[in-house]
């Protein structure tokens, strides 16, 4: 087909040429007759040069010709055409992505590199106040709370996290962060308010049922213990000696549910102060060893202070190597502390009967017991690895749990650097 464009082309000059040519030649004037079939051939090229300027700029309509220009101007017709469709289906594309985004019932910011919100939905407008002159803005002027930007700044969003802002209302806002694409962030945020009211009417709840209780077991306990110092038959001391281990359990679980209501509902903004981590092991391993006759080994690498609260961790150390004297069967129990990649992790290890997989994720929540009856004989409430999580929550650590059957296990978490300095 472009040969055929290109013989015609040729035609287009050569036929008037050479009828200018002939013509000249007829009258024995060669030479001006050849020009003067030239110069037609050029007019008539200007002539659909002309056309093509004028329809480039978008006068009249594409010029009709059967050579060259016609058949550019075709593909270009249709190459237009190829785009505009194209245009138009992702015009149709980011409309459907928009309406998407304003049906949510969260609010989603698009943020850039920089933190700058580039879009947002209605949802954000009604959870966040914003408007529209707030495109463009850092979205740290907006959320204007301390602890909002700590985390944007973090740059850690593995984890959504709970904020209580004020700009609208008094409301308690679920943010998460992802990114997306090479350098955008999307951040969703959740109304959850009333999942939090009804989360804190609960814990005061517990909280203050546990309150209402410790005062009369306290009284029980007391007249119990009093009557044990009496004289009396064999059989009523035995059953008072039962009465009395289980008004003590009553009462241990009554102390574990005030201290885990007071972990949860504890405001984490402030990160406490500096204390010797190493002191504070020895105190616990010697206290502990005053009722225990098992034996723990320290093993100190490194000597550090943490920044934290010296009374929850002394509450992990001692529930970790309380259970590891519980379940560690005779074997010798290890506290270590050692530097690790991000901080300074802390394990303690014993040599128990282990855990089997299916139970690791589950130990921390609240009363889950791997085997009831053995527990029950050595007195565990099931609420310890609850309290030890909530506490190292405060510290920025994690529980982590490795454990084998037959081959005991290890309970260690580790103190984020930003956390620790040297002793
Ligand atoms: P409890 O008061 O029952 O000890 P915890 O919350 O401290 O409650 O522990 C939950 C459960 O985890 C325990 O009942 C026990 O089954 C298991 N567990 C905890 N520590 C160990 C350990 N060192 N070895 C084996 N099992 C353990």
């Amino acid at each position: 087909m472009q040969q055929g464009i290109w013989q015609r082309e040729l035609l287009r000059v050569a036929v008037p040429v050479g009828l200018g040519l002939a013509a000249g030649w007829s009258v024995d004037y060669p030479l001006p007759g050849l020009l003067v079939g030239m110069a037609a051939a050029h007019a008539m090229s200007l002539r659909a040069m002309a056309n093509l300027y004028r329809w480039s700029h978008r006068f009249g309509s594409p010029p009709q010709d059967s050579g060259l220009v016609g058949y550019s101007v075709d593909r270009i017709v249709r190459r237009e055409k190829n785009l505009r469709s194209k245009l138009s289906q992702q015009a149709r594309q980011l409309r459907r992505y928009n309406e998407g985004l304003e049906s949510l019932q969260d609010g989603v910011l698009i943020i850039d590199a920089e933190g700058y919100i580039t879009n947002f939905n209605s949802a954000a407008v009604r959870l966040l106040g914003l408007r529209n002159e707030d495109l463009g803005q850092h979205v740290k002027n907006l959320l204007r709370t301390p602890k909002f930007t700590k985390y944007f700044d973090r740059g850690d969003y593995s984890k959504a996290q709970q904020f209580d802002f004020n700009h609208v209302r008094p409301q308690t806002l679920m943010v998460q962060i992802t990114q997306f694409g090479v350098d955008q962030k999307v951040m969703l945020v959740r109304d959850v308010t009333e999942r939090k009211r009804v989360e804190t009417m609960r814990q005061n709840f517990i909280a203050d049922v546990s309150h209402e209780l410790r005062t009369p077991l306290t009284v029980i306990n007391g007249y119990l213990e009093m009557l044990q110092d009496m004289e009396l038959p064999a059989s009523l001391n035995k059953a008072l000696g039962q009465m009395s281990s289980q008004g003590e359990r009553m009462q241990s679980l009554v102390n574990d549910l005030i201290e885990l209501s007071r972990l949860e509902s504890a405001n984490s903004d402030s990160a406490g102060d500096y204390f010797n981590l190493q002191h504070l092991a020895h105190s616990v391993i010697d206290q502990l060893q005053s009722y225990d006759h098992n034996t723990v080994s320290l093993q100190c690498e490194v000597d550090v202070e943490v920044q934290g609260f010296v009374d929850e961790m002394r509450t992990v150390l001692s529930n970790l190597l309380t259970n590891a004297y519980k379940y560690g069967g005779d074997g010798e129990v290890q506290l270590t502390i050692e530097n690790a990649a991000h901080g300074v992790r802390v394990s303690v290890s014993d040599q128990g009967d282990g855990i089997a997989a299916e139970h690791l994720t589950r130990l921390t929540e609240r009363f889950y017991r791997v085997d009831d009856s053995r527990e029950s004989s050595v007195g565990g409430s099931g609420l310890g690895l609850a309290i030890t999580k909530h506490a190292l929550e405060h510290h920025g650590a994690q529980l982590e749990i490795e454990s084998e059957i037959g081959k005991g296990s290890t309970f260690s978490f580790v103190i984020p650097a930003e956390r620790v300095q040297p002793a």
